[in-house]
């Protein structure tokens, strides 16, 4: 007879599309592109199992800041709830370093839940998907290698429709 997965002992699995990045190095040798592999080997750690990883874009640093850019993305399974997933995803945050919650400052690590499998999350903390997530080319790009066909709830795209989209309005704008 098969048991429900309560029964079997076994929670469901829940599946995250994280967006990953760092602008900011921990040191001489962990910079923002050795932060964003060491985040990635973190997440597949329990309660996460990474299922799919995306290449890691480092952008050249422009003009007087100096600061370079690593962003990737990982699909990453957990049997976490959203709530719980982003208070384990600020503690990992903050144990690569990131001290102020800033929005939009330097820092050493961000992880956002961009998808996840059980639809749009709305509520004080959290909003799922994730609001820019559509409109940033080094967010759509990773995660357009590890998961083409996901489909954004809001808007019915897939991630690769919203990657192409987003390519064709930065043409126009050029
Ligand atoms: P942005 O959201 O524009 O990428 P950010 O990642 O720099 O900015 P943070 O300082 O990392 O912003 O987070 C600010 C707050 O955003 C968090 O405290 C968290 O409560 C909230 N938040 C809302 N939706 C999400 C999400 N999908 N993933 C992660 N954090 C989220
Ligand atoms: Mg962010
Ligand atoms: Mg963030």
């Amino acid at each position: 007879m098969e048991r429900n997965a309560r029964e079997s002992g076994k929670q469901p699995l829940h599946l995250y599309a994280i967006g990953i990045g760092s602008n900011r190095p921990l040191s001489r040798h962990l910079t923002p592109r050795a932060i964003v592999h060491a985040a990635m080997a973190a997440l597949d750690l329990p309660p996460f199992s990474v299922v799919a990883r995306a290449p890691v874009i480092v952008t050249a640093p422009v003009g007087p800041s100096m600061r370079r850019y690593a962003n990737s993305a990982a699909i990453v399974a957990s049997p976490l709830a959203p709530e719980d997933m982003l208070g384990r995803l600020q503690e990992l945050e903050a144990r690569f370093g990131r001290r102020r919650y800033r929005r939009w400052g330097a820092r050493t690590l961000d992880l956002d839940m961009l998808l996840w499998s059980g639809g749009a999350v709305n509520c004080r903390r959290l909003t799922i998907p994730h609001k820019l997530f559509r409109t940033r080319g080094f967010v759509l790009r990773p995660l357009a290698a590890i998961a083409p066909r996901w489909r954004d709830p809001a808007t019915g795209f897939s991630v690769a429709q919203l990657a192409a989209r987003l390519r064709k309005t930065k043409a126009v704008r050029i």
